[in-house]
């Protein structure tokens, strides 16, 4: 079974085909990915309109591509998946109307994929794929959760932020810092050469005893730590090594509480395996601390690659796969199709 998948959420159009012949896991054969990001820098932003207007240009020459790189023909896809939400309406519209097109003209069934499935499994694809059950920590652009995970399909939410998501906390401060956006990669580069404990920043919820989560606060105490700074400056601006620290400090800050909150999630629940999915995924930092405190504590990490961490079509087409496989979705053959800009991940 080939399964096509296609990713238009925000601003990166991602298409992907992975075969799911078999019970095992399914392979990815070839994905392509192109980000909007260079387009959106100019507005600090994701731009929507923009966003959907740059699907609607990339969704089908990165279909082309995907198809040549692994050898195949569009006759050849069994089921065509799309992101269905949560995501930005227009954008999520090009992928879902694309997405449909194609199955009504090969009269092949489609399926919409829940985002964060995509995220939360995208870790199956990398070369030491965990095994159910697990605690999941999803930390994306816009979600920060920890969830139960006991297959395909069950997910249970522990605790979630209550505002701001951890990458909205790196973006946030990194643009406080003239980081261009995305920032929270842009900030980890500037803490390689920081002190973490050059300023002591708050870390909201750390002792609340849930596996909960606030960054929101955080971004003020960035903004006060740097204006503070800027006052004792003669030049009214910070210096390098004090954009690095403040750099470090936040990403310390955060890396900090998603480590706690996640030895906390495994500790309430007994299980021994983190899978951490997300953007934020990727950061280096998180990684080395989650390993650390993981290994005293015998417990197994698993991350996707890190070109898989932030959003793209190989996890659309691999939940999709996973979903079929497991029975737990029915592919329509129908020339309608709905979005779902809000879906929470426990409903789907
Ligand atoms: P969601 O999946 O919740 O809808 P999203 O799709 O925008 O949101 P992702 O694509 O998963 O989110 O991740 C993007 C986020 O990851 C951005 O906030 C970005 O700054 C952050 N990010 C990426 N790389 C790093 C890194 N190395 N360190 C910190 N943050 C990072
Ligand atoms: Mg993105
Ligand atoms: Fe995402």
């Amino acid at each position: 079974m080939l399964v096509l998948g296609i990713e238009s959420s925000c601003d990166e159009t991602g298409v992907a085909l992975v075969d799911a012949s078999g019970s095992g896991v399914p392979r990815l054969l070839s994905h392509a990915l192109h980000s909007q990001i260079s387009m959106h820098q100019a507005y600090g932003g994701v731009v929507p309109e923009l966003a959907s207007r740059d699907h609607i240009r990339r969704v089908l020459p990165l279909t082309q591509e995907v198809l040549s790189g692994s050898g195949r023909v569009l006759s050849d896809v069994d089921v065509v998946a799309y992101t269905q939400g949560p995501g930005l309406a227009g954008a999520l519209l090009v992928g879902a109307g694309v997405a449909v097109a194609l199955g009504a003209a090969l009269d092949r069934p489609t399926l919409g994929v829940h985002h964060l499935e995509g995220h939360l499994l995208s870790p199956f694809l990398s070369v030491d794929p965990p095994q159910f059950p697990f605690v999941a920590l999803l930390v994306s652009g816009g979600h920060t959760q920890l969830m139960r995970v006991d297959a395909v399909g069950s997910y249970e939410l522990l605790g979630e932020t209550i505002d701001d998501a951890a990458g909205e906390a790196f973006d946030k401060s990194a643009k406080l810092l003239d980081l261009p956006y995305p920032g929270g990669p842009h900030l980890a580069e500037l803490a390689l050469r920081g002190d973490a404990q050059a300023y002591r920043l708050p870390r909201p919820l750390l002792h609340s005893g849930q596996p909960d989560f606030s960054f929101a606060g955080l971004k003020t105490a960035v903004l006060t730590q740097i204006r503070r700074l800027q006052q004792a400056n003669a030049d009214g601006l910070l210096c390098e090594q004090q954009r690095c620290d403040v750099a470090a400090s936040t990403q310390a800050a955060i890396v900090e509480v998603l480590v706690k909150k996640s030895l906390l999630a495994l500790q309430d629940t007994g299980l021994k395996r983190l899978v951490v999915a997300g953007g934020v995924g990727a950061n280096k930092q998180l990684r080395a601390q989650l390993d650390a405190a993981c290994a005293r504590r015998k417990v197994r990490v698993h991350y996707p690659e890190l070109h898989l961490c932030t959003d793209n079509g190989a996890m659309i087409a691999l939940a999709a796969a996973m979903r079929l496989q497991a029975g737990l979705a029915q592919p329509t053959l129908q020339g309608s199709f709905a979005v779902r800009p809000r879906w929470d991940l426990a409903a789907a």
